[in-house]
Parts: C-alpha cells; structure tokens; sequence
C-alpha cells in the first residue's frame, strides 16, 4: 500500500524531493467504515499552500504525514449498507493506494451522470469554485464583458463556459497557443496567450473594446495589473486564486494597481468555495444540469500511475494542464 508523505517544506518553487514513498499496512476498517481503493486523484493549486506553514484558512500538511486531496475511490470492504461494495466515491483522502474512511465524511458518484473524474473538477470543487464565484460575486450580465486568467485550467475553463450561458463576451488569457485554440474551441470570443503577447494591455484593450465588467482572477500578478487598467465604472472582481505568487519568496514591491479600482468604483472580493458549503448541492446539481443539456464541456489532463502524482501537482505550475488536472490511479 503506497503513500505518498511531505518530506519537507519547500522554499519557492516545491520539487520532487518534498515529496517521499512509504509503503504502509492496508488499513483495517472498523464498523462503520470503509476500505477504499484510489481510483484518481486530484492535484490542485491550492495544496501548495498547505505545503507551507503559513496560517491559513485550512491547517498546513504535516511533515511525515501523507498528504491528503480530493480522490475518487471504490468501496472494496463496507461496514456501513449505505455504501455497498463496488459503490464509487469522492472525499478528502490520503494520497495512498487504499484508506478507510468513515462514510459519513464521503460522497457517493453518481455513475449514470457523468465519469467519475469529473466530480474532481467540472461537477467537484473546482466547478463549484466557478459557479459561486462568478454567479455570486461577479454576476455578469447579458452583454457585459467577463475576463478569466487561467482560462484554461479547472476552474477557469468551467468559468468561461459559465459566463457564455449568462449572455457575456468572455474573453480568457492561458499559457499556450494549444490553450487558445482550446478555449475558442470551447466558444471563448477571445483568448490571449499572455506568455507570447508582447503587450498585455493593448491585447486586451482591443479584445475588450467596451472595457471589462467582470473579471474571474486565477493568477493575479501582471495579467491582473493589466486588466486593472481596463475595468468599466462599478465592475466586479472574484478574487479566486493567485497561482503567479504561490511560490514567491518575496512580496513583490513597486507602484501599487489597486488605485485602478477606486477609479473605476469596482469591488474587489476574495473568496473561498468552502465559503459556500450549504450551497454546494444546488451548485452540483445546476452544474450537472447544464452538463446533462450540453451546455458545460470538460476537459482533463489524466497522468496515469500513482507514482506520477507529485510530478503531475508540480506540472501545475509550469501549465502542464488543460482542463482538470488528475491523475488515474487504478
Ligand atoms: P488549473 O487547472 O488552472 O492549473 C493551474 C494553471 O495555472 C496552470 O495550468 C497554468 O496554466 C497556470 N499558471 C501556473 N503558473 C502561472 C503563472 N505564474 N502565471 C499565470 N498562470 C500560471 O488550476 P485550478 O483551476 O484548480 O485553480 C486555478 C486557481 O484557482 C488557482 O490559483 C487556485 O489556487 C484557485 N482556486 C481557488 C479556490 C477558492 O476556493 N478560492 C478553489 C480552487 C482553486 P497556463 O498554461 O495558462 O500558465
């Protein structure tokens, strides 16, 4: 039964060395629990940060402990009828060969609805990361100009989608020309690789000749300091993610962008997914609607063997990904 443990903390950018095989005894489950088998897991953004010490709204890793994400799992041992064997399922889980977990902390897949892989990322959190934070706080409306960076990755990609239905000229930016003619394929009406426009602002400014209402920010960094300088009066900003800085080992210093949304009276708000937990059933549910109708498309970036799962978490930094990054396990 393998494990994968943090090793250590990283300065800067993680590597492979933060990261050790174990081999450990398949646990027993007792009454009540399950063992469960890793079918995929999840690499996300957001675990870097629990890498690091830092306070945090969720504790960090601890060293010598395996290190635990979104998995999809099959019940291959029950203790409980609620989830029979053969059942599938999605929870917080080590990533590790086979675990027990109580079933009350699982979900169970609904297989007739859509690949089980897809409740990590369209119809899982990343999905529901993009449905309140641009329902809720950025609430476009018909006509109105959304942008998202890191269009191309889990979140980004639901978001574009998301902002199509709503009536809106979405314009994305993402790491490669191979990300562009995805996110067109996707019905993006514009999208920027900002790693080979010179000039990110004169992009924009002619991708978004009426100036930009929304915007859904992954990244932060340059490409928000460029969209800054084109928000319309009252526009707002879901604050989602900051992937630029994550393994910054410095605040970066210098004229400072946030003048820009007191021009513009725009509303800048953070945000959490799990901010909105009592409201994930109606997210999941209204997502698999428009999936069901054919309205959200998916897509995935599947890296196969459980050996390959810190390569697959380190590729999300150097844009690896499009779409939903996993990795099949079994
Ligand atoms: P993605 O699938 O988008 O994967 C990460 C992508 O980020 C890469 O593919 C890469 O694409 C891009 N990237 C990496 N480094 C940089 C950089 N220096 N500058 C710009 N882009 C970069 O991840 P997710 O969709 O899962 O997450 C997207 C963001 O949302 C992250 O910041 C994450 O932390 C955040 N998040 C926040 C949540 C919340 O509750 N607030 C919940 C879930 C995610 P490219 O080739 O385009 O560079």
């Amino acid at each position: 039964n393998k494990t994968i443990v943090l090793a250590s903390r990283p300065t800067g950018t993680p590597t492979a060395a933060q990261f050790q095989f174990e081999k450990r005894e398949v646990p027993t489950p007792e009454p009540g629990q399950l063992l469960l088998k890793t079918l995929y897991v999840s690499v996300d953004p957001y675990m870097r940060g629990r890498m690091s010490a830092a306070k945090s709204y969720i504790a960090p890793f601890a060293v010598g402990e395996p290190i635990t994400g979104g998995v999809v799992a099959e019940v291959v041992e029950s203790h409980n009828p609620q989830l029979p064997v053969g059942s599938v399922v999605v929870g917080n889980l080590p990533w590790q060969q086979y675990s027990v977990a109580d079933a009350k902390t699982l979900n169970r897949v609904p297989a007739d609805k859509a690949p089980a892989s897809y409740f990590l990322g369209l119809l899982g959190m990343p999905g529901l990361t993009a449905y309140f934070g641009l329902l809720d706080i950025c609430q476009p409306k018909v006509g109105e100009t959304v942008v998202v960076s890191g269009a191309a990755g889990a979140v980004g990609m639901v978001v574009g989608q998301l902002a199509k239905i709503k009536g809106a000229r979405v314009i994305g930016t993402a790491g490669s020309d191979e990300k562009v003619a995805y996110l067109k394929s996707l019905g993006f009406d514009e999208a920027i690789n900002y790693k080979t426009t010179p000039n990110l602002g004169k992009a924009l400014a002619a991708a978004a000749p009426h100036g930009i209402d929304c915007y859904f920010d992954n990244v932060g960094g340059a490409i928000t300091d460029a969209v800054y300088d084109h928000l319309n009066k009252h526009a707002r900003i879901a604050l989602c993610g900051q992937i630029s800085m994550y393994n910054a080992t410095e605040v970066p210093t210098g004229p400072r962008p946030e003048g820009k949304l007191l021009k513009s009276s725009s509303r800048l708000q953070g945000f959490i997914v799990s901010d909105y937990l009592p409201r994930w059933p109606e997210g999941v549910a209204q997502l698999t609607e428009w999936y069901t109708e054919g309205l959200l498309k998916s897509e995935e970036t599947i890296t196969e063997g459980f050996d390959q799962i810190p390569a697959a978490f380190l590729g999300l930094f150097t844009g690896e990904n499009t779409g939903k990054a996993i990795v099949k396990v079994a």
